[in-house]
């Protein structure tokens, strides 16, 4: 028997989470939320931690998110064990909580951790919460060198970051250039400009084959597959994230082929009642890893607890990177399934530039650096086009 229950229990008191219990109360809901999150901070903005709270310009405080005070938000509060047929979820004090209107699992992802050798060298850091964050400050206050891993937005925000801070800080990535994955050759190609031009090194096509530490158990270098040694004070890996669905799995929710718990197009997982959101969503085979995207589903989700409807999510995905406070980059849509044409407009030579991406003809993303007329006009189109 459940010590308690509750209307809505909500797992995961991030982006996703403090949305959806956010949007039941802007929409009137007078039931009981309890939304329950493992980390020991209050929810805060996650972003912020490769940007400005990592550059020491924004405190705790300033990245704070706001949670309506009728909403039960529990910290350092994991839930251990979701049962979907009972209705009940079990916290780590041991506590048994029966919800009955929903469950809304928005637990996140977690930071894709690399086994190579030497990978458990001190100095060698991940970033996803603010108290990684803490860490590299405090690590690298003393470092000269620091060697970012991976070709992505954490790795190069990281390394705008710490450049700025006074870093020499090097980029190894398997890419050919920095962020052509996501963005394509050419605007891969300018930010490689980019970085270059405020000192960052950048060792492309080449990836990490191990770490080698000092005899302090520090580490000191890290090799890459070609041989190079870079000397390293300190390292930051930014090598992907990767849902986290250790709850999902255990309740029996059917995961996706992204590994991420698999949704109708309301965001209805496969016990009913029991709905996802942000990162560790995948609805329609895919599953988006972006801030107000996670934002958006958690809406969604307290849309369909209230109204007892399940309608189709439907937005036009955006999210933006920032490099330091010398340019943000903003995307909307997705590509990744791939394009077959890009066609810039603008001038990246003077850091005013869009891009379009398309499919077979038809638009399926577009990024804007210092044009938010062509980002708009953008997402109306693919939102149009969406229906
Ligand atoms: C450093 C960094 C910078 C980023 N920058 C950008 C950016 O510039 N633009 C952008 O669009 N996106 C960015 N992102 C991505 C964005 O932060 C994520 O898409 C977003 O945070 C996802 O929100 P979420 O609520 O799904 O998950 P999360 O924010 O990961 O929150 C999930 C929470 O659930 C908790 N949890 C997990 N399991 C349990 C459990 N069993 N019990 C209790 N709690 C649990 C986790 O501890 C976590 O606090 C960035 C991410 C990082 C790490």
């Amino acid at each position: 028997v459940a010590d308690r229950s509750v209307e809505v229990v909500i797992v995961g008191a991030g982006a996703a989470g403090v949305a959806c219990a956010t949007e039941l109360r802007s929409l009137g809901f007078g039931g009981s939320v309890l939304l329950a999150g493992r980390e020991p901070d209050s929810p805060y903005d996650r972003p912020a931690a490769s940007k400005g709270y990592l550059a020491g310009t924004l405190s705790r405080a300033d990245v704070e998110l706001e949670v309506p005070g009728d909403v039960e938000l529990l910290t350092r509060a994991s839930v251990m064990k979701a049962d979907v047929e009972a209705r009940e979820v079990k916290l780590a004090s041991g506590e048994l909580v029966a919800w009955t209107r929903g469950l809304v699992i928005a637990t996140g992802a977690n930071v894709r951790r690399l086994r190579v050798d030497g990978a458990q060298l001190e100095g060698i850091h991940y970033l996803r919460a603010l108290g990684n964050a803490d860490a590299i400050r405090a690590d690298v206050a003393e470092a000269e060198s620091v060697v970012l891993i991976g070709g992505s937005f954490i790795a190069c925000e990281v390394a705008a970051t710490l450049t700025a801070l006074g870093k020499r800080c090097t980029l190894v990535m398997l890419e050919p250039a920095p962020m052509t994955d996501g963005f394509g050759p050419q605007v891969g190609a300018w930010v490689a400009v980019q970085l270059s031009a405020r000192g960052v090194e950048l060792i492309c096509g080449d990836g990490l084959e191990r770490f080698e530490g000092s005899d302090a158990e520090r580490v000191a270098a890290v090799v890459t597959a070609s041989g190079r040694r870079i000397p390293a004070d300190a390292v930051v890996m930014g090598t992907g994230a990767i849902p986290d669905v250790m709850l999902a799995r255990a309740a029996g929710l059917a995961l996706g082929e992204t590994g991420g718990v698999a949704c109708s197009p309301a965001l209805e997982t496969s016990a009913p009642g029991v709905w996802a959101a942000g990162d560790v969503c995948e609805f329609g085979g895919r599953r988006i890893e972006h801030w107000e995207v996670a934002q958006a589903q958690g809406r969604h989700v307290a849309r369909s607890l209230v109204s007892g409807q399940s309608a189709p999510f439907v937005e036009v995905p955006y999210f933006w990177t920032d490099l330091g406070d010398w340019a943000t980059l903003e995307y909307v849509g997705s590509a990744a399934g791939g394009w077959d044409a890009e066609v810039v407009s603008g001038s990246l030579e003077e850091g005013a530039f869009s891009v379009r991406y398309s499919r077979g003809g038809e638009l399926v993303a577009a990024l804007a650096c210092d044009r938010p007329d062509d980002l708009e006009a953008a997402r109306r189109e693919l939102a149009s086009a969406a229906g």
